[in-house]
């Protein structure tokens, strides 16, 4: 039987639960934020055409129907807008269902690629790809060494608007430290105000000791927000927010998890964060984010 190639740590958001993975790269060409520890480990590689090419054939034998494929990687956005149109190509040649191609995508990975170029990639297919924002504050943003600002965020998203292409954030909470929730709140929910994400995915920060905030921690130069803090810096961001968008946060690192609608959900969402921090204490959230072992 032959298996498809993945190295190292492969990771996909969980509304691509049901999408057809593809190898295209591995690790993450930025690897320098400071909370991240996805890729460690993993040094930024490019899967050849030929084993790319293998794989479709596997998945052509088993999956042939697929109709959403999700590149696997950091960043796969990051390849030239040649390459990622002889991957679109590629992969309807073999997948001829296929209906949209995903992936994680940086924000300097936008700016190198034109509009025009952004709309031929539309037409092939590329489209709801994830962007890891985190934040749109710049103080924080430029601390946690995500490489571009809350005005590059709103200027390259635009484009993708421009070109029909749909995105999805994460929005990080906790990432300012203790006493800077408000702040990173109401300065991201600006920039997110200004743009149209399709979904707005949360996570809270979770340290693992391979990050080097781990090692910032440690020697005291970052404090990070009680739980408290993370779950009224949510509140804020949602009530701040007045786009139409989904709200998704289910994963393993909401110690309250939600979903919802905005601006339908957002008095519900107001009021479930507000029973929460009433109800649960501090250490019982904090516990439970000590027991999370991965993302
Ligand atoms: S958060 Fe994203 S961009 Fe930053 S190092 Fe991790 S994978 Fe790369």
């Amino acid at each position: 039987m032959k298996l498809l190639h993945f190295t190292g740590q492969v990771w996909r958001p969980p509304y691509e639960a049901n999408s057809q993975l593809l190898q295209v790269t591995a690790g993450c060409t930025h690897n320098k934020c400071k909370f991240c520890s996805l890729y460690y480990g993993t040094k930024f590689r490019l899967s050849p055409i030929t084993e790319i090419e293998e794989d479709l054939k596997v998945i052509q034998s088993y999956q042939s129907k697929a109709r959403r494929v999700f590149l696997t990687g950091g960043n796969p956005f990051v390849l030239s807008y040649n390459r990622l149109l002889d991957l679109g190509l590629l992969i309807r040649k073999y997948l001829r269902y296929c209906e949209s191609i995903g992936m994680f995508a940086r924000i300097s990975d936008i700016k190198s690629k034109t509009i025009e170029e952004l709309k031929n990639l539309r037409h092939l297919g590329f489209d709801s790809i994830s962007i890891g924002t985190e934040s749109g504050d710049d103080e924080t943003l430029a601390v946690m060494n995500k490489g571009y600002t809350a005005n590059d965020i709103v200027e390259q998203c635009k484009k993708l608007e421009e070109a029909n292409i749909r995105y999805n954030f994460v929005y990080l909470t906790g990432l300012a430290g203790k006493d800077k929730g408000e702040q990173n709140a109401i300065n991201t929910a600006n920039v997110f105000n200004q743009l149209h994400p399709f979904t707005i995915n949360f996570v809270s920060l979770t340290v693992f000791p391979e990050s080097d905030l781990y090692i910032e921690i440690q020697r005291g130069n970052f404090i990070e927000a009680t739980e408290h803090e993370r779950l009224l810096e949510l509140r804020t961001f949602i009530s701040k927010l007045c786009i139409e968008t989904t709200l998704l946060g289910n994963t393993v690192s909401n110690t309250v998890p939600f979903i919802g609608m905005i601006p339908n959900d957002k008095t519900r969402l107001l009021n479930e964060l507000d029973l929460a921090i009433k109800n649960i204490g501090e250490e019982e959230l904090r516990r439970y984010r000590d027991s999370i072992k991965s993302l």
